[in-house]
Protein backbone atom coordinates (compact mmCIF):
# COMPACT_ATOMS: atom_id res chain seq x y z
CA UNK A 1 0.00 0.00 0.00
CA UNK A 2 1.15 3.64 -0.87
CA UNK A 3 2.22 5.51 2.39
CA UNK A 4 4.53 8.08 3.34
CA UNK A 5 8.19 7.97 1.88
CA UNK A 6 9.43 8.71 6.01
CA UNK A 7 7.17 9.43 9.58
CA UNK A 8 5.21 13.15 9.19
CA UNK A 9 6.54 15.44 11.78
CA UNK A 10 3.88 17.58 11.98
CA UNK A 11 5.06 21.48 12.41
CA UNK A 12 3.53 24.59 13.22
CA UNK A 13 4.09 27.44 10.98
CA UNK A 14 4.11 30.48 12.62
CA UNK A 15 5.46 33.82 10.92
CA UNK A 16 6.25 31.71 7.78
CA UNK A 17 8.94 29.42 9.47
CA UNK A 18 8.62 25.61 10.94
CA UNK A 19 8.44 26.11 14.94
CA UNK A 20 8.96 22.89 17.30
CA UNK A 21 8.30 23.70 20.89
CA UNK A 22 11.10 22.13 22.30
CA UNK A 23 10.30 19.48 25.13
CA UNK A 24 5.97 19.44 23.47
CA UNK A 25 4.13 16.37 24.29
CA UNK A 26 3.64 14.41 20.98
CA UNK A 27 0.78 12.33 20.08
CA UNK A 28 1.00 9.24 17.77
CA UNK A 29 -0.64 10.11 13.95
CA UNK A 30 -2.39 6.89 12.72
CA UNK A 31 -3.16 5.93 8.87
CA UNK A 32 -6.71 4.74 9.44
CA UNK A 33 -6.47 2.42 6.51
CA UNK A 34 -4.31 0.03 8.27
CA UNK A 35 -4.10 1.37 11.65
CA UNK A 36 -0.06 1.94 10.95
CA UNK A 37 1.33 5.12 12.93
CA UNK A 38 2.80 7.62 10.30
CA UNK A 39 3.39 10.32 12.17
CA UNK A 40 3.84 12.74 15.51
CA UNK A 41 1.36 15.49 16.07
CA UNK A 42 2.68 18.22 18.74
CA UNK A 43 -0.12 19.00 21.31
CA UNK A 44 1.08 22.29 21.26
CA UNK A 45 1.05 24.94 24.52
CA UNK A 46 -0.87 27.68 25.10
CA UNK A 47 2.41 29.76 24.63
CA UNK A 48 2.45 28.69 20.70
CA UNK A 49 -0.76 30.04 20.20
CA UNK A 50 0.29 33.40 21.91
CA UNK A 51 3.49 33.45 19.66
CA UNK A 52 1.14 33.23 16.70
CA UNK A 53 -1.42 35.81 17.49
CA UNK A 54 1.68 38.05 18.38
CA UNK A 55 2.75 37.11 14.69
CA UNK A 56 -0.28 37.68 13.28
CA UNK A 57 -0.91 41.03 14.75
CA UNK A 58 2.25 42.19 13.67
CA UNK A 59 1.50 40.94 9.82
CA UNK A 60 -2.28 42.96 10.13
CA UNK A 61 -1.36 46.31 10.05
CA UNK A 62 0.77 46.18 6.89
CA UNK A 63 -1.14 43.27 5.22
CA UNK A 64 -4.20 44.97 5.68
CA UNK A 65 -2.99 48.32 3.88
CA UNK A 66 -2.24 46.07 1.07
CA UNK A 67 -4.34 47.12 -2.20
CA UNK A 68 -7.06 44.06 -1.99
CA UNK A 69 -6.07 43.47 -5.91
CA UNK A 70 -2.40 42.47 -4.60
CA UNK A 71 -4.14 40.46 -1.72
CA UNK A 72 -6.47 38.92 -3.97
CA UNK A 73 -3.14 38.23 -6.05
CA UNK A 74 -1.94 35.86 -3.64
CA UNK A 75 -5.62 33.95 -3.75
CA UNK A 76 -5.00 33.36 -7.41
CA UNK A 77 -1.53 32.43 -6.81
CA UNK A 78 -2.92 29.69 -3.61
CA UNK A 79 -5.53 28.19 -5.94
CA UNK A 80 -2.86 28.06 -8.77
CA UNK A 81 -0.57 26.11 -6.61
CA UNK A 82 -3.10 23.67 -5.20
CA UNK A 83 -4.18 22.80 -8.99
CA UNK A 84 -0.76 21.90 -9.19
CA UNK A 85 -0.36 19.96 -6.43
CA UNK A 86 -4.16 18.45 -5.96
CA UNK A 87 -3.13 14.72 -6.21
CA UNK A 88 -0.44 15.59 -3.54
CA UNK A 89 -3.07 17.30 -1.25
CA UNK A 90 -5.57 14.57 -1.77
CA UNK A 91 -2.86 11.87 -0.83
CA UNK A 92 -2.36 14.22 2.37
CA UNK A 93 -6.50 13.94 2.86
CA UNK A 94 -6.30 10.06 2.12
CA UNK A 95 -3.47 9.41 4.34
CA UNK A 96 -4.39 10.86 7.78
CA UNK A 97 -8.28 11.34 7.63
CA UNK A 98 -8.26 8.23 5.75
CA UNK A 99 -11.09 10.15 3.09
CA UNK A 100 -11.34 7.28 0.51
CA UNK A 101 -8.82 9.22 -2.66
CA UNK A 102 -12.06 10.31 -5.16
CA UNK A 103 -13.46 12.11 -2.38
CA UNK A 104 -10.41 13.52 -1.29
CA UNK A 105 -10.01 15.04 -4.93
CA UNK A 106 -13.04 16.01 -4.55
CA UNK A 107 -12.88 17.91 -1.51
CA UNK A 108 -9.46 19.74 -2.71
CA UNK A 109 -11.64 20.78 -5.79
CA UNK A 110 -14.37 22.15 -3.67
CA UNK A 111 -11.44 24.38 -1.73
CA UNK A 112 -10.10 25.33 -5.18
CA UNK A 113 -13.60 26.60 -6.07
CA UNK A 114 -13.87 28.24 -2.52
CA UNK A 115 -10.98 30.24 -3.00
CA UNK A 116 -12.03 31.16 -6.84
CA UNK A 117 -15.10 32.59 -5.36
CA UNK A 118 -12.58 34.79 -3.01
CA UNK A 119 -11.00 35.86 -5.72
CA UNK A 120 -14.51 38.19 -6.51
CA UNK A 121 -13.72 39.87 -3.41
CA UNK A 122 -12.89 42.93 -4.69
CA UNK A 123 -16.33 43.01 -6.25
CA UNK A 124 -17.98 41.37 -3.25
CA UNK A 125 -16.48 43.25 -0.84
CA UNK A 126 -18.08 46.66 -1.94
CA UNK A 127 -19.79 49.11 0.48
CA UNK A 128 -22.82 51.18 -0.60
CA UNK A 129 -23.47 54.84 -1.00
CA UNK A 130 -26.68 56.89 -0.11
CA UNK A 131 -26.40 60.47 -1.77
CA UNK A 132 -28.35 63.36 -0.97
CA UNK A 133 -29.31 62.01 2.67
CA UNK A 134 -29.45 66.30 3.31
CA UNK A 135 -27.93 69.29 1.44
CA UNK A 136 -24.62 68.24 0.18
CA UNK A 137 -24.63 65.12 2.41
CA UNK A 138 -23.97 61.51 1.46
CA UNK A 139 -24.14 58.23 3.84
CA UNK A 140 -21.39 55.80 2.83
CA UNK A 141 -20.73 52.09 4.36
CA UNK A 142 -17.82 50.26 3.61
CA UNK A 143 -16.48 47.13 4.88
CA UNK A 144 -13.23 46.68 6.47
CA UNK A 145 -11.18 44.11 8.05
CA UNK A 146 -11.29 43.66 11.97
CA UNK A 147 -7.88 42.23 12.78
CA UNK A 148 -6.91 38.37 13.74
CA UNK A 149 -9.24 35.67 13.64
CA UNK A 150 -8.34 32.20 15.12
CA UNK A 151 -10.26 28.56 14.21
CA UNK A 152 -10.40 25.25 14.49
CA UNK A 153 -11.34 22.22 12.35
CA UNK A 154 -13.03 19.24 12.62
CA UNK A 155 -10.93 15.77 11.69
CA UNK A 156 -13.75 15.16 8.95
CA UNK A 157 -12.91 17.89 7.09
CA UNK A 158 -9.40 19.29 6.87
CA UNK A 159 -9.43 21.08 3.74
CA UNK A 160 -13.36 22.51 3.17
CA UNK A 161 -12.98 24.19 6.53
CA UNK A 162 -9.51 25.27 5.74
CA UNK A 163 -11.38 27.10 2.24
CA UNK A 164 -14.57 28.56 4.88
CA UNK A 165 -12.40 30.35 7.21
CA UNK A 166 -8.80 31.29 5.01
CA UNK A 167 -9.54 32.22 2.02
CA UNK A 168 -12.31 34.82 2.97
CA UNK A 169 -10.67 36.31 5.99
CA UNK A 170 -7.32 36.93 4.51
CA UNK A 171 -8.53 38.57 1.24
CA UNK A 172 -10.32 40.74 3.05
CA UNK A 173 -7.50 41.79 4.86
CA UNK A 174 -7.40 39.80 8.47
CA UNK A 175 -4.73 37.50 9.82
CA UNK A 176 -5.43 33.75 10.95
CA UNK A 177 -4.38 31.53 13.39
CA UNK A 178 -5.60 28.09 12.01
CA UNK A 179 -5.76 24.81 14.47
CA UNK A 180 -6.37 21.62 12.53
CA UNK A 181 -7.89 18.50 13.92
CA UNK A 182 -5.25 16.36 15.74
CA UNK A 183 -6.27 13.71 14.03
CA UNK A 184 -6.12 15.19 10.43
CA UNK A 185 -3.21 17.93 10.03
CA UNK A 186 -1.21 16.73 7.31
CA UNK A 187 -3.12 18.44 4.81
CA UNK A 188 -2.33 21.90 6.26
CA UNK A 189 1.90 21.12 6.28
CA UNK A 190 1.25 21.04 2.54
CA UNK A 191 -0.76 24.44 2.56
CA UNK A 192 1.71 25.70 4.35
CA UNK A 193 4.77 24.52 2.03
CA UNK A 194 2.30 26.59 -0.20
CA UNK A 195 1.71 29.76 1.24
CA UNK A 196 6.28 29.81 1.11
CA UNK A 197 6.06 29.04 -2.02
CA UNK A 198 3.63 31.46 -3.15
CA UNK A 199 5.43 34.18 -0.58
CA UNK A 200 2.34 35.13 1.39
CA UNK A 201 3.66 37.54 3.94
CA UNK A 202 4.73 35.96 7.02
CA UNK A 203 2.33 36.37 9.91
CA UNK A 204 -0.48 36.06 7.59
CA UNK A 205 -1.52 32.44 8.19
CA UNK A 206 -0.19 30.39 11.09
CA UNK A 207 -0.64 26.76 11.75
CA UNK A 208 -0.77 25.59 15.54
CA UNK A 209 -1.14 22.21 16.25
CA UNK A 210 -2.94 19.86 19.01
CA UNK A 211 -5.71 19.73 21.24
CA UNK A 212 -7.66 22.06 23.04
CA UNK A 213 -5.49 23.75 24.96
CA UNK A 214 -3.61 26.11 22.47
CA UNK A 215 -6.96 27.56 21.86
CA UNK A 216 -6.98 28.77 25.70
CA UNK A 217 -5.26 31.41 24.99
CA UNK A 218 -7.46 32.92 22.08
CA UNK A 219 -10.10 33.88 24.41
CA UNK A 220 -8.48 36.62 27.43
CA UNK A 221 -6.54 38.39 23.80
CA UNK A 222 -7.81 41.31 23.11
CA UNK A 223 -5.93 41.21 19.13
CA UNK A 224 -8.03 38.37 18.85
CA UNK A 225 -11.62 39.41 17.09
CA UNK A 226 -13.67 36.66 16.14
CA UNK A 227 -13.00 32.61 16.34
CA UNK A 228 -14.46 30.30 14.28
CA UNK A 229 -15.05 26.53 14.64
CA UNK A 230 -16.61 23.31 13.12
CA UNK A 231 -16.92 20.54 15.21
CA UNK A 232 -19.49 19.11 17.78
CA UNK A 233 -22.26 20.50 19.17
CA UNK A 234 -20.80 20.28 22.74
CA UNK A 235 -17.22 22.19 21.51
CA UNK A 236 -19.41 24.59 19.60
CA UNK A 237 -21.06 25.44 23.29
CA UNK A 238 -17.81 25.36 25.12
CA UNK A 239 -16.16 28.31 22.58
CA UNK A 240 -19.43 30.04 22.68
CA UNK A 241 -19.37 30.41 26.05
CA UNK A 242 -15.75 31.42 26.74
CA UNK A 243 -15.89 33.62 23.27
CA UNK A 244 -19.29 35.20 24.36
CA UNK A 245 -17.68 36.24 28.05
CA UNK A 246 -14.63 37.82 25.65
CA UNK A 247 -17.05 39.50 23.48
CA UNK A 248 -15.62 38.19 20.60
CA UNK A 249 -17.46 37.27 17.22
CA UNK A 250 -17.68 34.00 16.55
CA UNK A 251 -19.01 31.31 13.79
CA UNK A 252 -19.69 28.29 14.86
CA UNK A 253 -21.10 24.74 12.78
CA UNK A 254 -22.06 21.91 15.45
CA UNK A 255 -22.93 18.36 15.02
CA UNK A 256 -26.03 17.11 12.73
CA UNK A 257 -28.21 14.04 12.19
CA UNK A 258 -30.05 14.14 8.87
CA UNK A 259 -33.35 12.82 7.24
CA UNK A 260 -34.02 11.63 3.70
CA UNK A 261 -37.48 11.54 2.80
CA UNK A 262 -38.46 9.08 0.81
CA UNK A 263 -41.60 9.74 -1.11
CA UNK A 264 -44.21 7.54 -3.09
CA UNK A 265 -43.04 8.91 -6.48
CA UNK A 266 -39.82 9.26 -6.19
CA UNK A 267 -37.27 8.05 -9.16
CA UNK A 268 -35.30 5.02 -7.63
CA UNK A 269 -32.20 5.51 -9.55
CA UNK A 270 -32.08 8.67 -8.20
CA UNK A 271 -32.57 8.03 -5.11
CA UNK A 272 -30.13 4.90 -4.51
CA UNK A 273 -27.26 6.74 -6.05
CA UNK A 274 -27.67 9.67 -3.74
CA UNK A 275 -28.30 7.29 -0.58
CA UNK A 276 -25.48 5.68 -1.20
CA UNK A 277 -23.25 8.28 -1.33
CA UNK A 278 -24.93 10.39 1.41
CA UNK A 279 -25.47 7.32 4.14
CA UNK A 280 -21.84 6.14 3.45
CA UNK A 281 -19.37 8.38 1.75
CA UNK A 282 -16.58 9.11 4.09
CA UNK A 283 -17.94 5.99 5.97
CA UNK A 284 -20.75 7.97 7.18
CA UNK A 285 -18.01 10.76 8.66
CA UNK A 286 -20.06 13.82 7.37
CA UNK A 287 -22.42 16.92 8.79
CA UNK A 288 -24.98 16.10 6.23
CA UNK A 289 -24.55 12.33 5.51
CA UNK A 290 -28.11 11.13 5.50
CA UNK A 291 -28.33 8.29 8.05
CA UNK A 292 -32.10 8.55 8.91
CA UNK A 293 -34.27 7.03 6.07
CA UNK A 294 -37.75 8.39 6.37
CA UNK A 295 -40.05 6.48 3.87
CA UNK A 296 -44.07 6.47 3.07
CA UNK A 297 -45.46 3.40 3.68
CA UNK A 298 -46.44 2.77 -0.18
CA UNK A 299 -42.61 2.37 -0.69
CA UNK A 300 -41.30 1.39 2.49
CA UNK A 301 -40.63 -2.24 1.83
CA UNK A 302 -39.57 -1.65 -1.12
CA UNK A 303 -37.00 0.93 -0.17
CA UNK A 304 -35.80 -1.73 2.56
CA UNK A 305 -35.32 -4.26 -0.60
CA UNK A 306 -33.16 -2.10 -2.80
CA UNK A 307 -31.00 0.10 -0.17
CA UNK A 308 -30.43 -3.26 1.34
CA UNK A 309 -29.10 -4.91 -2.22
CA UNK A 310 -27.42 -2.03 -3.06
CA UNK A 311 -25.28 -1.64 0.49
CA UNK A 312 -24.28 -4.81 0.01
CA UNK A 313 -22.62 -4.42 -2.77
CA UNK A 314 -20.64 -1.27 -1.46
CA UNK A 315 -16.83 -2.66 -1.31
CA UNK A 316 -14.79 -1.53 2.03
CA UNK A 317 -10.95 -1.02 2.04
CA UNK A 318 -7.90 1.11 2.17
CA UNK A 319 -9.21 4.73 1.41
CA UNK A 320 -6.34 4.51 -1.42
CA UNK A 321 -7.81 1.96 -2.89
CA UNK A 322 -9.69 3.17 -6.15
CA UNK A 323 -11.59 0.21 -6.41
CA UNK A 324 -13.43 0.27 -3.19
CA UNK A 325 -16.07 2.37 -2.15
CA UNK A 326 -15.84 2.99 1.68
CA UNK A 327 -12.71 4.13 3.54
CA UNK A 328 -12.29 3.49 7.05
CA UNK A 329 -13.50 5.54 9.58
CA UNK A 330 -10.98 8.35 11.90
CA UNK A 331 -9.76 5.38 14.72
CA UNK A 332 -10.41 2.66 16.49
CA UNK A 333 -12.30 4.92 18.98
CA UNK A 334 -14.33 5.94 16.71
CA UNK A 335 -15.17 2.41 15.19
CA UNK A 336 -15.62 0.98 18.92
CA UNK A 337 -18.24 3.88 19.41
CA UNK A 338 -19.79 2.64 16.15
CA UNK A 339 -19.93 -0.63 16.89
CA UNK A 340 -21.17 0.49 20.77
CA UNK A 341 -24.39 2.22 19.02
CA UNK A 342 -24.95 -1.09 16.59
CA UNK A 343 -24.94 -3.09 19.54
CA UNK A 344 -27.48 -0.18 21.16
CA UNK A 345 -29.80 -0.51 18.31
CA UNK A 346 -29.95 -4.11 18.44
CA UNK A 347 -30.59 -4.46 22.24
CA UNK A 348 -31.70 -1.31 23.92
CA UNK A 349 -33.73 -0.10 20.89
CA UNK A 350 -34.94 -2.80 19.66
CA UNK A 351 -35.01 -2.12 16.18
CA UNK A 352 -34.54 -4.90 13.38
CA UNK A 353 -30.87 -5.06 11.97
CA UNK A 354 -31.02 -6.10 8.95
CA UNK A 355 -27.69 -5.56 7.24
CA UNK A 356 -24.75 -5.63 10.17
CA UNK A 357 -21.45 -4.08 9.09
CA UNK A 358 -19.44 -4.63 11.76
CA UNK A 359 -16.86 -6.80 11.25
CA UNK A 360 -16.45 -6.68 7.43
CA UNK A 361 -14.09 -8.55 5.00
CA UNK A 362 -10.65 -6.66 4.03
CA UNK A 363 -7.63 -8.30 3.04
CA UNK A 364 -4.94 -9.44 5.31
CA UNK A 365 -2.13 -6.78 4.74
CA UNK A 366 -5.16 -3.65 6.26
CA UNK A 367 -6.93 -5.80 8.49
CA UNK A 368 -5.72 -3.06 11.11
CA UNK A 369 -7.92 -0.64 9.81
CA UNK A 370 -10.34 0.92 11.36
CA UNK A 371 -13.59 -0.51 8.97
CA UNK A 372 -17.68 -0.43 9.79
CA UNK A 373 -19.36 -1.71 6.67
CA UNK A 374 -22.96 -0.27 5.62
CA UNK A 375 -25.06 -1.11 8.53
CA UNK A 376 -28.97 -0.58 7.71
CA UNK A 377 -31.48 -1.00 10.67
CA UNK A 378 -35.44 -0.75 10.20
CA UNK A 379 -38.43 -0.21 12.26
CA UNK A 380 -36.42 2.60 13.98
CA UNK A 381 -38.67 5.08 15.90
CA UNK A 382 -37.61 8.87 16.86
CA UNK A 383 -36.86 8.35 20.55
CA UNK A 384 -34.34 5.63 19.65
CA UNK A 385 -31.16 6.11 20.68
CA UNK A 386 -29.64 4.78 17.32
CA UNK A 387 -31.99 8.10 15.65
CA UNK A 388 -31.50 10.60 17.64
CA UNK A 389 -27.22 9.76 18.34
CA UNK A 390 -24.43 11.40 15.47
CA UNK A 391 -23.42 8.41 15.11
CA UNK A 392 -20.60 9.36 12.81
CA UNK A 393 -20.30 6.28 10.90
CA UNK A 394 -22.36 4.27 7.77
CA UNK A 395 -25.15 3.47 9.37
CA UNK A 396 -28.65 4.08 8.28
CA UNK A 397 -31.62 3.93 10.53
CA UNK A 398 -34.87 3.20 8.12
CA UNK A 399 -38.19 4.38 9.53
CA UNK A 400 -41.80 4.17 8.34
CA UNK A 401 -43.41 7.56 8.18
CA UNK A 402 -47.11 8.01 7.41
CA UNK A 403 -47.00 11.00 5.04
CA UNK A 404 -45.24 14.28 4.49
CA UNK A 405 -46.14 16.23 7.24
CA UNK A 406 -45.52 13.43 9.64
CA UNK A 407 -41.46 13.70 8.15
CA UNK A 408 -41.58 17.21 9.05
CA UNK A 409 -43.12 17.08 12.40
CA UNK A 410 -39.86 14.53 13.28
CA UNK A 411 -37.70 16.95 11.39
CA UNK A 412 -39.03 19.89 13.10
CA UNK A 413 -38.82 17.97 16.82
CA UNK A 414 -34.89 17.78 16.45
CA UNK A 415 -32.87 19.32 18.65
CA UNK A 416 -30.03 19.40 15.28
CA UNK A 417 -31.18 21.15 11.78
CA UNK A 418 -27.70 20.85 9.33
CA UNK A 419 -29.60 19.64 6.41
CA UNK A 420 -32.65 17.50 5.15
CA UNK A 421 -33.16 15.80 1.83
CA UNK A 422 -36.25 14.76 0.01
CA UNK A 423 -36.87 13.00 -2.70
CA UNK A 424 -39.91 13.12 -4.97
CA UNK A 425 -40.99 14.28 -8.64
CA UNK A 426 -44.26 16.38 -6.70
CA UNK A 427 -44.06 20.14 -7.06
CA UNK A 428 -46.16 20.48 -3.82
CA UNK A 429 -44.13 18.06 -1.43
CA UNK A 430 -41.38 20.10 -3.12
CA UNK A 431 -42.08 23.32 -2.06
CA UNK A 432 -43.86 22.08 0.81
CA UNK A 433 -40.55 20.24 2.27
CA UNK A 434 -38.38 23.61 1.54
CA UNK A 435 -40.49 25.99 3.42
CA UNK A 436 -41.02 23.75 6.21
CA UNK A 437 -38.38 21.47 6.99
CA UNK A 438 -36.77 23.20 9.94
CA UNK A 439 -32.86 22.60 9.04
CA UNK A 440 -30.58 25.26 7.25
CA UNK A 441 -29.95 23.26 4.19
CA UNK A 442 -32.58 21.75 2.38
CA UNK A 443 -31.95 19.02 -1.01
CA UNK A 444 -34.48 18.07 -3.13
CA UNK A 445 -33.50 14.90 -4.98
CA UNK A 446 -29.92 15.51 -3.86
CA UNK A 447 -28.63 13.16 -1.07
CA UNK A 448 -26.10 15.77 0.42
CA UNK A 449 -27.33 19.59 0.09
CA UNK A 450 -24.15 20.93 0.22
CA UNK A 451 -24.23 24.39 -1.25
CA UNK A 452 -21.67 26.11 -3.61
CA UNK A 453 -19.27 28.48 -2.50
CA UNK A 454 -20.87 31.57 -3.52
CA UNK A 455 -24.05 30.33 -1.25
CA UNK A 456 -23.85 30.32 2.72
CA UNK A 457 -22.91 27.17 4.06
CA UNK A 458 -24.67 26.06 7.60
CA UNK A 459 -27.29 24.51 9.31
CA UNK A 460 -29.83 25.87 12.34
CA UNK A 461 -30.65 25.12 15.67
CA UNK A 462 -27.75 22.99 17.58
CA UNK A 463 -26.06 22.81 14.60
CA UNK A 464 -25.21 26.20 14.14
CA UNK A 465 -24.53 28.11 17.82
CA UNK A 466 -24.99 31.91 17.05
CA UNK A 467 -25.96 32.80 13.94
CA UNK A 468 -23.17 33.18 11.59
CA UNK A 469 -22.67 30.45 8.51
CA UNK A 470 -19.74 29.85 6.43
CA UNK A 471 -18.80 31.35 2.64
CA UNK A 472 -21.56 33.11 0.59
CA UNK A 473 -22.55 36.49 1.57
CA UNK A 474 -22.31 35.33 5.32
CA UNK A 475 -18.75 34.53 5.18
CA UNK A 476 -18.24 37.76 3.96
CA UNK A 477 -19.74 39.45 6.34
CA UNK A 478 -18.51 37.89 9.31
CA UNK A 479 -14.86 38.55 8.27
CA UNK A 480 -15.48 42.19 7.59
CA UNK A 481 -17.30 44.78 9.71
CA UNK A 482 -18.91 47.57 8.24
CA UNK A 483 -18.44 51.70 8.47
CA UNK A 484 -20.98 54.18 8.42
CA UNK A 485 -19.53 57.58 7.25
CA UNK A 486 -21.77 60.68 6.99
CA UNK A 487 -20.29 63.25 4.84
CA UNK A 488 -21.17 66.61 4.26
CA UNK A 489 -18.68 68.49 1.05
CA UNK A 490 -19.68 72.41 2.03
CA UNK A 491 -19.43 74.77 -0.76
CA UNK A 492 -16.31 76.98 -1.16
CA UNK A 493 -17.37 80.40 1.44
CA UNK A 494 -17.55 82.36 -2.10
CA UNK A 495 -20.07 79.91 -3.67
CA UNK A 496 -22.18 79.21 -0.78
CA UNK A 497 -25.13 81.42 -1.83
CA UNK A 498 -25.28 80.57 -5.51
CA UNK A 499 -24.75 76.64 -4.52
CA UNK A 500 -28.18 74.76 -5.11
CA UNK A 501 -29.73 73.09 -2.19
CA UNK A 502 -26.82 74.92 0.01
CA UNK A 503 -29.46 76.75 1.85
CA UNK A 504 -30.68 74.47 4.09
CA UNK A 505 -27.67 73.43 5.69
CA UNK A 506 -26.58 77.08 5.89
CA UNK A 507 -30.01 78.04 8.07
CA UNK A 508 -29.13 79.25 11.18
CA UNK A 509 -30.24 76.23 13.82
CA UNK A 510 -33.18 77.44 15.34
CA UNK A 511 -35.94 75.02 13.71
CA UNK A 512 -37.69 73.50 16.83
CA UNK A 513 -37.19 69.34 15.32
CA UNK A 514 -33.65 68.97 13.43
CA UNK A 515 -33.07 66.38 11.59
CA UNK A 516 -31.28 63.31 13.62
CA UNK A 517 -28.88 62.97 10.31
CA UNK A 518 -25.39 64.05 10.54
CA UNK A 519 -25.68 65.59 14.25
P1 LIG B 1 -14.75 18.00 17.83
O1 LIG B 1 -15.79 18.90 18.34
O2 LIG B 1 -14.29 16.89 18.68
O3 LIG B 1 -13.41 18.83 17.44
C1 LIG B 1 -13.42 19.88 16.51
C2 LIG B 1 -12.19 20.74 16.71
O4 LIG B 1 -12.30 21.43 17.95
C3 LIG B 1 -10.87 19.95 16.79
O5 LIG B 1 -9.86 20.70 16.17
C4 LIG B 1 -10.63 19.85 18.29
O6 LIG B 1 -9.25 19.70 18.62
C5 LIG B 1 -11.15 21.18 18.77
N1 LIG B 1 -11.63 21.20 20.15
C6 LIG B 1 -12.14 20.19 20.88
N2 LIG B 1 -12.53 20.64 22.09
C7 LIG B 1 -12.28 21.96 22.11
C8 LIG B 1 -12.45 22.99 23.08
N3 LIG B 1 -12.98 22.75 24.28
N4 LIG B 1 -12.06 24.25 22.76
C9 LIG B 1 -11.53 24.53 21.54
N5 LIG B 1 -11.33 23.59 20.60
C10 LIG B 1 -11.71 22.33 20.87
O7 LIG B 1 -15.29 17.45 16.42
P2 LIG B 1 -14.65 16.34 15.48
O8 LIG B 1 -14.90 15.00 16.08
O9 LIG B 1 -13.27 16.69 15.10
O10 LIG B 1 -15.57 16.51 14.18
C11 LIG B 1 -16.80 15.86 14.01
C12 LIG B 1 -17.97 16.79 14.33
O11 LIG B 1 -17.91 17.94 13.50
C13 LIG B 1 -19.31 16.15 14.03
O12 LIG B 1 -20.20 16.46 15.08
C14 LIG B 1 -19.75 16.80 12.74
O13 LIG B 1 -21.14 16.86 12.52
C15 LIG B 1 -19.19 18.17 12.92
N6 LIG B 1 -19.05 18.87 11.65
C16 LIG B 1 -19.96 19.82 11.38
C17 LIG B 1 -19.91 20.47 10.16
C18 LIG B 1 -20.94 21.51 9.83
O14 LIG B 1 -20.85 22.13 8.77
N7 LIG B 1 -21.91 21.75 10.69
C19 LIG B 1 -18.94 20.14 9.22
C20 LIG B 1 -17.99 19.15 9.55
C21 LIG B 1 -18.07 18.52 10.78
Amino acid sequence: MKTTPEPIRIRNFINGQWIEEPGVKTIPLFNPSDGKQIGEVPLSTEAASRTAIESCHKAYDEWRRQPIARRVKYLFDLRRAMEERREDLAFAIAIDQAKHISEARGEVQRVIEIIETACGLPTLIQGETLENIGANIIGRVVRQPLGVFCGVAPFNFPALVFGWFIPFAIGAGNTFVFKPSPQSPYFMQKMCEIFTQVGLPPGVVNVVNGDHVPTAAWYDDPRVRGICMVGSSPTARKIAEAAGRAGKRTMLLGGAKNYLVAMEDLQWDVFIENYLNSCYGSAGQRCLAGSIVAAVPEIHDELVERIVAASRKMKVGSALDPNIHIGPVISAEAKARIEHCIDLGVRQDKAKLVLDGRNPVVPEDIKGGYYVGPTVFTGTAPEMTIVQTEIFGPVAAVMKVENLDHALKLIRAQEVGNGACIFTQNLYYTEKFIAEADVGMVGVNVGVPAPHPYLPFGGIKQSLVGTDKAQGRDGIDFFTQNKIATVRSAPPAAGRHAAEGAKEALEPKTSAVKSCTAG
